[in-house]
């Protein structure tokens, strides 16, 4: 039924600290009868220790500074005079006493404001309790002192004791943690509670290492290493009588009472390491004796400790194991960067983020998607903490979902729906497909909070209104929205403009050589050899062209990548204002895919004229679409260009595509140049959007 409550020198180092304690005591009085055992004031030790009258001067006035905010009338002045008595006393006190009286000013103030709350307070002198080396006895001399006097609160002075020989002496520095748990154990206490000024005890010094946590958790054999060598916040000694006595230590934080703190108790410990502390040039890597988790291997930690200290370009000394625990010994300049990298090392796990990835799409690109998340996975999850994982594909005709359950198979039709019941947070939709219509369904994926990577150019190349709709809800919900793939395949195109548009650069033209087939067509025809149309009847067999080659001729492709780029920056094109010239004239691209070669190759002595006249002027033709900012508005157009060696797209070779962006800020053109192609550079695309 006894409560102990032990609060260090910062918890009552001033009025504001004291209301705090007392608002505390207050709580725990209601459960129990609180013994309340305070160290002094912080800085009256050192004080003490000092001999410096000047200094017990600014002590005198410390105390009466607390009194005087804290009491008021006969109250302040009786307590007034009392400390008043007590200083006379510590002046006059032989010099190896005077450190003995810190204490005292503080648990005097302390009773005295619990009296005038109305708490039946009784100040117990600890000097004629504590026995310094004698537990048996303390607990004797405490427990006949309490069956004495009845109390709400016992008021105690930590620290302070009396040698076997009777003379007034001390626990030792910090030694007020192990008078409360004296206390505790002499009265098998329900609670013993030391409240301190960080959030327990801590899996590194807070003021060494900012990202120490605090240790829910610890075995008492744990905190003891701890304490021995160099954590500060709980005195070593206090541990052995609480242990002996099956009590319970929480460490707590008493500038905020209900925050995290530390439970010491007999289980055992919930992991392998504990945390790190330090004394001088040392580092202790403190490890458990026993764990709950027996399953986990143990890491080699020599080696752990090696590789932190390598990569934080710190040569240790020496790294040695010590019971359960590593001592590691370093230059004292570079231990607190030490102490961090091996805290990061073994206590800074980066939180994984889940991503499930529901693809949709069988051809080469998602193909080579799901090749590839299988094999980075592990990587990408060691480099960026997000674990990635298909849990949905789908083709034309059916779909498959399965998140580890029971899987769900429908037909494509259903597959967002599906999707829509099913997918965890943090989901990604990626559209590898060439549908048309797939896109109406993103906005319905985005409000869901899933995002969508595509490299499905047809979702964005449509109407002005319905890309700014998606947009919207991709904002408005926080989802990802990503197709850097769309154009270019993996170059960082759309990356590019929008880094421009987003800080205040304009676009005042871009030329995108972007059909890798017509690239490669116009740069290997050669006048005499391979007839154009059979160039491109090659392509396309080989799978290089869109499926009806004229999609690219016509330059349909290149149409909805201007689109993306011109909007990417910022401007309001609509398919409606770009005049396409086709590569060929119309006539030829109509009827069935068989004539349309046959009028094509009828078409040679033109075509083949048409590149001999590039030549001789010293150009090379180029399939260009362009956007250009003119007084009247933006103008845009797609066609053959011829283009001279100064221009960066005459020594495009082979499917390379390029890009090239005049903005207000620059004098010379952004240019990106690079393989535009290829089912792994967009799958790379796809994955790094998904990443980004
Ligand atoms: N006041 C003493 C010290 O400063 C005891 C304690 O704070 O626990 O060491
Ligand atoms: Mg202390």
């Amino acid at each position: 039924m006894y409560r102990v409550l032990k609060f260090g020198g910062s918890s009552v180092a001033s009025a504001t600290n004291v209301s705090r304690v007392l608002d505390i005591v207050e709580q725990e009085a209601r459960k129990g009868c609180v013994i309340l055992v305070s160290s002094a004031i912080s800085g009256c030790t050192d004080a003490l220790l000092s001999g410096d009258p000047a200094q017990y001067r600014e002590m005198e006035q410390r105390h009466a500074d607390i009194v005087r905010r804290l009491f008021t009338g006969p109250e302040r002045e009786a307590l007034q005079q009392k400390l008043d008595e007590l200083f006379r006393q510590m002046r006059e006190a032989p010099s190896d006493e005077t450190v003995t009286f810190g204490e005292l000013f503080s648990t005097t103030i302390l009773a005295a404001k619990l009296a005038t709350e109305g708490y039946k307070t009784v100040w117990l002198d600890s000097r004629d309790m504590v026995v310094k080396g004698d537990e048996p006895k303390t607990y004797e001399l405490i427990r006949a002192a309490l069956s004495k006097q009845k109390a709400d609160i016992f008021v105690a002075p930590g620290f302070i004791c009396r040698d076997a020989d009777g003379k007034v002496s001390t626990l030792g520095r910090g030694g007020s943690d192990y008078t409360a748990a004296l206390y505790a154990a002499a009265v098998a206490a329900d609670s013993l509670q030391i409240w301190t000024d960080v959030p327990g005890i801590m899996t590194a010094n807070p003021k060494q290492v900012p990202a120490a946590r605090t240790i829910p958790r610890m075995s008492y054999t744990a905190a003891l290493e701890m304490a021995s060598h160099g954590a500060k916040v709980l005195y070593a000694p206090t541990v052995a009588p609480a242990m002996a006595a099956k009590i319970d230590i929480e460490v707590r934080n008493s500038f905020v009472p209900n925050g995290k703190y530390t439970v010491v108790n007999a289980e055992k410990d919930a992991s392998r390491w504990i945390g790190v502390a330090s004394e001088g040039g040392t580092i202790r890597l403190v490890g458990a004796a026993d764990t709950q988790d027996v399953k986990r291997p143990e890491p080699d930690g020599k080696e752990v400790i090696f590789r932190a200290l390598e990569e934080a370009g710190i040569q240790a000394r020496s790294i040695k194991k010590d019971g359960n625990s590593f001592v590691i010994s370093v230059r004292e300049s570079v231990l607190e960067q030490a102490l961090r990298a091996i805290h990061r090392s073994f206590f800074q796990e980066i939180p994984i983020q889940d991503v499930p990835l529901f693809v949709a799409g069988d051809g080469a690109v998602a193909q080579a998607l799901l090749q590839m998340v299988r094999q980075s996975a592990g990587t990408v999850k060691e480099r960026t903490g997000k674990h990635l994982r298909v849990v949905g594909r789908a083709n034309s005709l059916r779909y498959g979902i399965d998140l580890g359950g029971q899987p769900v198979i429908g037909s494509e039709g259903d597959y967002i729906d599906a999707i829509l019941k099913v997918a965890p947070k943090g989901s990604v939709f990626v559209d590898a497909t060439n549908s048309k219509t797939l896109y109406k369904r993103y906005a319905d994926l985005l409000q869901a909070g899933i995002g969508i990577v595509s490299s499905n150019r047809r979702s964005f190349a449509i109407p002005y209104a319905e890309y700014a709709a998606m947009q919207v809800a991709a904002r408005e919900n926080g989802a990802m929205l990503r197709y850097e793939t769309t154009v270019g395949a993996a170059l960082p195109i759309l990356e590019s403009i929008s880094r421009g548009a987003n800080s205040c650069d304009e676009v005042l033209s871009i030329e995108a050589v972007v059909s890798c087939t017509l690239n490669q067509i116009l740069s290997e025809y050669q006048s005499g050899g391979e007839s154009f149309a059979a160039m491109v009847k090659r392509a396309a067999e080989a799978g290089l062209t869109e499926p009806d080659p004229r999609v690219d001729l016509g330059g349909q492709d290149a149409l909805r990548k201007l689109l993306i780029l011109s909007r990417e920056a910022g401007v309001r094109l609509e398919e409606g204002q770009v005049e396409v010239t086709p590569v060929v004239p119309e006539t030829l691209m109509q009827g069935s895919i068989g004539q349309f070669y046959e009028k094509l190759e009828s078409y040679e002595p033109n075509w083949a004229q048409q590149a001999q006249e590039a030549a001789r002027q010293g150009f090379r033709q180029r399939f260009v679409a362009w956007l250009e900012k003119t007084p009247e508005g933006f103008r845009a157009g797609i066609g053959l260009r011829n283009v001279p060696p100064v221009h960066p797209a005459y020594y495009l070779r082979g499917t390379e595509n390029a890009i090239i962006v005049r903005s207000a800020f620059h004098p010379y053109p952004l240019v990106i140049q690079g393989p535009g192609e290829g089912a792994r550079e967009a799958a790379s695309s796809i994955l790094n959007d998904i990443l980004r």
